[in-house]
């Protein structure tokens, strides 16, 4: 499924439980258990990191049309370039916060029973020392030819003229642009598959194919023959909240850590 951009209405068939973080207890999480944590936007907001929500739809005062679609690139590569290059400078100067942390703490208890996928394109999770993210969008740092076989390469360079590959083609950032296939689709399908516990960690629920993650969690059963457990955590509830069990408000950075015991 190709990535959809924010336009979808809020679904409401059912009410999850919402309420203050603070009122829920910490998720217990079994032996076995099998974690899948999407994140979004919001978890990046308080390193300093705007998301879309907070601009209206804009990111960093463009129109994602303009700056992350095909058509964009097409219309005005040198644009798209210039606007890649200033998110590459300002993710450069950023640091983890305590909710990036937690979720590279909880890797090192769990190690591959977490299964980490970010929209995020940012290298916040790294930072805090996680080693396994999975970019379902790409990655800021990493540029790739848009026409040979060349693998993407780290890259930070904040550039002001469009790069060229030796092969003569443009080089361009390695990011999904809406309309685009996102990355890892069958690891990230076997590992919804498998979970036991579902959180989504700041997230508008707006962007496809990511936001109908927790419905096909919802639509088994998990390894232990129980329904999945589906949490979202955020100040407030996601565009499709009603797919959750429970939406527990509040920011990551303060919501995250202590959110699990093992
Ligand atoms: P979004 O901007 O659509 O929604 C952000 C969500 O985060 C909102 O629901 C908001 O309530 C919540 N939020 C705001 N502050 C928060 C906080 N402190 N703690 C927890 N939640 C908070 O973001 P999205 O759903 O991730 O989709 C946007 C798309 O834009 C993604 O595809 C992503 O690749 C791209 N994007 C990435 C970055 C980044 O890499 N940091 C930044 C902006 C946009």
């Amino acid at each position: 499924m190709r990535m959809a951009p924010p336009t979808s209405p809020r679904s409401s068939t059912r009410s999850p439980r919402t309420a203050p973080f603070a009122a829920f207890a910490p998720v217990a999480l079994t032996p076995r258990a099998r974690v899948f944590v999407l994140t979004g936007a919001g978890i990046s907001a308080e390193s300093g990191i705007r998301t879309f929500r907070d601009a209206n739809g804009l990111w960093e005062q463009h129109r994602f049309e303009d700056v992350a679609s095909p058509e964009g690139w097409n219309a005005d590569a040198a644009l798209v370039w210039r606007f890649y290059a200033e998110r590459r400078a300002q993710a450069v100067a950023c640091q983890p916060n305590p909710a990036h942390r937690e979720l590279a703490d909880l890797e090192r208890t769990l190690g591959a029973r977490l299964f980490l996928c970010t929209q995020n394109v940012d290298d916040l999770h790294e930072k805090a020392g996680h080693g396994r993210v999975v970019h379902m969008h790409g990655e800021l740092m990493k540029s790739r030819c848009e026409s040979c076989s060349r693998a993407p390469f780290d890259d930070v360079e904040p550039y002001a003229a469009v790069p060229r590959c030796e092969c003569g083609a443009r080089i361009r950032p390695h990011i999904v642009w809406f309309g685009e296939e996102p990355f890892a689709m069958d690891r990230i399908q076997q590992a919804l598959d498998a979970c036991d516990v579902f959180v989504t960690i700041g997230s508008s629920g707006a962007v496809y194919p990511a936001a109908g993650f927790v419905r096909a969690v919802r639509a088994r059963v998990s390894g232990d023959g129980k329904p999945a457990t589906t949490l979202y955590v955020g100040p407030e509830e996601p565009d499709n909240a009603a797919m959750f069990d429970e939406c527990r408000l509040g920011l990551a950075g303060d919501a995250v850590p202590g959110l699990f015991t093992t």
